[in-house]
């Protein structure tokens, strides 16, 4: 354990006496308020993004709402797979610091971008803040990781709490942007999304002012290596950004099915090159970067079906659940901050569970934290089925309880996997890779919500969601998720294996 005063090894890599606040290093505690602005910006827009599309570029008309979909669902997947170029920009050019500093820059300058209501400047907006989030987003969880040494069994907890920390931002900052949005919105003139997308431009600037005078607290951790010290290795970076801006605005405005087959690719050559430098690093390192790619299969499947949370779950709020409570309707829109009072709420609980199993030596070992993580995502679905099997009352509507707990219940299963999924990055990657690896994490991700858009369209049908398509799809989704974690506990034996002890 670092304790202050000593210094420990992790991998490769020293870790400095840090001070410690209550019980994690105090850096820790830098990156959470780093992140929590971030995330404020990140999911300030979110909700806004695709009722924006419709009214400012397609004059409010319901035929906006496809190829608004469309470009949001792009959006969200490359905002996760452009954390591998990020990833390996901090390995390999770098470092992590320098990446976060210029990706809270990218990304700040992207979230004005998207101010200005002209439709090509919006998505070349999107386009830079992917290309921002990419630089960012994978490198800040790498730094988390940094700070531990590869013993220490603080370090999933420390996870959970950075992870506290994205959910509070994700907490708060919709219901600011959204109150923004009606304050100043003109007469007639629908909400002020400018003001949205400003308010969360300021947020990523507080991120990145948090950052640029708090790294030094880091004392060096993810600083760039005597080789990659050369400014003119910033230069590159900033201009090899600025190209990605193009490409990311091209295939946002490519097909969900097109795209899978990019990310699909990218995800390959991404698996070869981490198995590759696992070898090179010898039987061990490969062993265990083989073990993090079965668990990122297993990923993908759970980000899939977590996802309908921002999808097929918001009509089948809007259309299916009961949301009278009382005389108050609840807003669908409220759905998605259940999420993250939940993972806020559980989040201590679950991390101190994981502590005290630790020091019974009975701490589930990542594969069965990850089986457990599916198994209650499925049990999710298992209560919709439920729901729309035998709840559905004579106006076709189920109560709102049950869409309520599918919320509470993904979760945590979010928090059995999430977490412990980049923590297990920066224990299993092969130490020159640790950032690609953690790029390969969300690139999964990515692929996950790419492929939860079209589950969400399954679930609608044709004609639009009923309580028989969602049912329909969503008892597809249960038994996918039941044989996932079944098949990961079954695994289980065989990955713990080959990650040599890591725990
Ligand atoms: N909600 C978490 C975040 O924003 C996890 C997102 C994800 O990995 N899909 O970081």
């Amino acid at each position: 354990m670092s304790g202050a005063g000593n210094t420990t090894t992790t991998n490769e890599v020293a870790i400095p006496g840090f001070k410690q606040i209550m019980g994690h290093p105090a850096p820790l505690w830098m990156l959470f308020m780093t992140e929590f602005w971030e995330r404020f910006a990140f999911y300030g827009i979110r909700w806004a993004l695709v009722l924006y599309i419709v009214a400012q570029f397609y004059a409010g008309s319901g035929a906006g709402e496809g190829p608004a979909g469309l470009v949001y669902g792009a959006y969200l997947a490359l905002v996760y797979a452009g954390a591998v170029f990020g990833g390996l920009v901090a390995d390999r050019v770098i470092g992590y610091q320098r990446s976060i500093l210029i990706g809270a820059a990218f990304m700040a300058a992207g979230l004005f971008m998207i101010t200005v209501p002209n439709e090509d400047f919006f998505k070349l907006g999107l386009a830079t803040i992917i290309v921002g989030n990419g630089l960012f987003k994978p490198n800040i969880s790498t730094m988390v990781g940094k700070l531990y040494a590869l013993a220490d069994t603080r370090r999933d907890s420390g996870f959970t709490i950075f992870y506290m920390g994205i959910n509070t931002g994700a907490l708060i900052a919709p219901v600011l942007t959204g109150y923004l949005a009606e304050k100043y919105a003109g007469p007639g003139a629908g909400p002020a999304y400018k003001a949205v997308f400003f308010a969360a431009g300021i947020g990523m600037l507080l991120s990145l002012v948090w950052f640029y005078f708090g790294r030094r607290q880091l004392k060096g951790i993810g600083a760039p290596t005597p080789e990659a010290q050369s400014p003119m290795r910033m230069v590159w970076v900033v201009l090899g950004a600025l190209c990605a801006i193009p490409v990311m605005y091209a295939l946002l405005r490519i097909e969900a099915a097109k795209l899978q087959v990019v990310l699909s690719v990218l995800f390959v050559i991404l698996a070869i090159m981490l198995v590759v430098e696992g070898v090179r690093e010898g039987k061990v390192a490969r062993d265990k970067t083989i073990a993090m790619m079965i668990i990122f299969f297993f990923n993908i499947m759970f980000w899939c079906f977590f996802e309908q949370a921002g999808s097929s779950f918001t009509f089948l709020a809007d259309k299916i659940v009961d949301r009278q409570l009382g005389t108050f309707l609840f807003p669908t829109a409220w759905f998605q901050s259940v999420n993250s009072i939940a993972v806020i709420v559980c989040a201590p609980i679950i991390a101190a569970i994981w502590v005290m199993l630790g020091r019974r030596n009975n701490n589930p070992s990542i594969p069965r934290k990850f089986g457990l993580g599916i198994l209650f995502n499925g049990f999710a679905f298992l209560l919709l089925m439920f729901a729309l099997g035998s709840l559905v009352n004579p106006e076709g509507k189920i109560p709102f309880w049950t869409l309520f707990a599918v919320y509470v219940i993904q979760s945590i299963g979010e928090l059995c996997l999430s977490p412990i999924g980049l923590s297990m990055v920066t224990k299993l990657a092969p130490t020159r890779l640790v950032g690609l690896g953690m790029g390969g994490w969300f690139l999964a991700t990515g692929i996950g919500n790419n492929l939860s858009g079209i589950f969400a369209s399954h679930a609608s049908g044709s004609a639009g969601m009923s309580a028989a398509t969602a049912l329909g799809a969503y008892t597809q989704g249960f038994y996918i998720l039941m044989a996932g974690g079944v098949l990961l506990f079954l695994l289980a034996p065989l990955i713990q294996k080959l990650m040599h002890g890591v725990k």
